[in-house]
């Protein structure tokens, strides 16, 4: 199994003992090496690393992959979302899409509500 390297850009400067790595007069403290890491997208690996890197390199990320220029819109078609009613004990009939800017409720089945590609939305 090949290991990862955290791209955190100070990742080596966090003081921690696992990151002191090498023989007793030879130390020096390294970028953390996993087998997965579980921020942004498995490239960092904490919070504090992926921060550091956006921080140098985000704004230089966002102008060449496409720096949004005018606000998106999220219409009605689109503004359906799960939910449920907890205090209905009837499984079958606790779950619902509503529709954020119609308030439109529509049943669901408890099936079709764990059914993480089961949607009303056409495109998002
Ligand atoms: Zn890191």
């Amino acid at each position: 199994m090949s290991l990862k390297l955290c791209q955190g850009t100070r990742c080596h400067t966090y003081n921690t003992k696992d990151r002191l790595k090498g023989s007793k007069d030879n130390k020096t403290f390294q970028t953390r090496r996993r087998s997965d890491f579980y921020y942004g997208g498995s490239n960092f690996c904490s919070l504090n690393c992926q921060n550091d890197w956006f921080n140098d390199f985000g704004t230089r990320a966002i102008d060449h992959f496409g720096r949004l220029t005018e606000p998106k819109h999220l219409t009605e078609e689109n503004a359906w979302h799960k939910d449920y009613d907890w205090r209905i004990d009837d499984r079958q009939n606790r779950y619902f899409f509503v529709n954020a800017i119609t308030k439109e409720r529509r049943a669901l089945t408890e099936e079709q509500y764990e059914d993480r590609n089961y949607t009303l939305n056409t495109n998002i």
